[in-house]
């Protein structure tokens, strides 16, 4: 079963529009070419490992930024060759050979394989790596669960007290709005109500979490952390967690509402997570870099995660006079809403069981 899912999970990278999507998302390689290539006392030099190169192109990065070796793993045996193919057309293999015959000394070798599967045989002695690199992050952060494999590399090849990029992530979680679902667009279908298609994709919606784009103009709530993890330090175990947040409506109600009617309330109609990877200042101390996926910030190919309520809870009105009411204040009673997450990867699987429960408002 488990090879099964490897299986499908494996063949999956190796469609090249994923590696495409993965490139063009600035965001990201921009954080990590940054990360790499902005501290140079950290990679010049370095003995370095990618975990899942893919395309090898954060192997590429680090030989440029003077690494002088670079173990690029990748299990996929497509990729794997594919990357072959580019570090050797880059002038980067290591001990390679030329298509015109000539010797190439560059500093990257591609290893196929799981890095859960590599061994002593490819020449590389356990925890001798200097640096460990790896996107490894998935929707939700935690999605895909490569993060373990990643874990697994640290302990086994990466020397005591050697740098992994990246290496803290943080997940975040706040509430959103009415203007994040599907009920506005559905209520005016040029000029026609079809609104109750809108009530039934916010039905639907409360049962699966969904991937997509939320505008911050559309988030209700402060901003929490959920959980914070340390990959230096942390155990794979500690990717099931349950955490309890607590949120309070962050909007200025604007009394004077498009519907006339003098009473403006915040709906808050479900909570929505993200995450932000640091490479920060512990291995990257010339330039510290933070890859973010708020949707206060530009978006990337993992969007945000949507977890909808089954009702919306009303977390604000504005109960009187022409102005702007201070939410809290006695012209703007609030809310706050308690909730508990948990995250846990499900059994044998690379996906993940979301729950949510929503354990106070008030
Ligand atoms: N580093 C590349 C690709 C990231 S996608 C980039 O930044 O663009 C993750 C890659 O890791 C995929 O190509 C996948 O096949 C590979 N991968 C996932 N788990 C792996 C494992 N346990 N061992 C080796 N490769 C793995």
């Amino acid at each position: 079963e488990i090879r099964k899912i490897n299986k499908n999970y494996f063949s999956s990278y190796s469609s090249f529009g994923i590696h495409r999507d993965m490139i063009s998302d600035k965001v990201r390689t921009d954080a990590y070419r940054q990360a790499i290539s902005e501290n140079p006392s950290l990679l010049r030099n370095a003995v370095v490992m990618d975990v899942g190169c893919g395309t090898g192109i954060l192997s590429l990065f680090a030989a440029q930024a003077g690494a002088s070796r670079v173990i690029a793993v990748e299990a996929s045996d497509k990729m794997a060759a594919v990357a072959t193919q580019i570090v050797k057309d880059n002038s980067l293999l290591r001990n390679g050979i030329s298509s015109d015959g000539s010797q190439q000394d560059g500093v990257i070798e591609v290893v196929q394989g799981m890095v859960e599967e590599l061994d002593n045989a490819d020449h590389i002695q356990p925890q001798s790596m200097d640096v460990l690199l790896s996107e490894w992050m998935g929707y939700c952060l935690l999605y895909e669960s490569m993060l373990t494999s990643v874990l697994f590399a640290r302990d086994k090849w990466l020397k005591p007290g050697g740098a992994i990029l990246p290496d803290t992530a943080t997940m975040f979680v706040a509430g959103f709005g009415r203007g994040a679902t599907s009920i506005p667009f559905w209520e005016n279908v040029y000029g026609f109500n079809m609104s109750c298609i809108g009530q039934e994709v916010v039905e639907d919606a409360a049962r699966v979490p969904i991937v997509d784009v939320i505008d911050s103009c559309n988030i209700v709530t402060t901003t929490k952390v959920l959980q914070n993890f340390d990959l230096v330090t942390m155990q794979p175990k500690q990717m099931d967690f349950t955490a309890e947040v607590e949120l309070e409506p962050k909007l200025v109600v604007p009394l004077n509402n498009p519907t006339g009617s003098k009473l403006e309330i915040t709906w808050c109609y479900g909570l929505v997570l993200w995450f932000e990877t640091g490479f920060t200042e512990r291995f990257c101390r010339e330039k510290p870099v933070v890859l973010s996926t708020s949707p206060y910030d530009p978006s990337t190919h993992w969007s945000q995660t949507i977890l909808t309520f089954r009702e919306p809870i009303a977390m604000a009105s504005n109960s009187g006079g022409d102005k702007l009411a201070e939410v809290g204040t006695n012209d703007c009673p609030a809310v706050k809403i308690q909730s508990r997450i948990s995250i846990v990867r499900a059994s044998q699987h690379r996906s993940i069981d979301i729950s949510m429960e929503l354990t106070g408002i008030g």
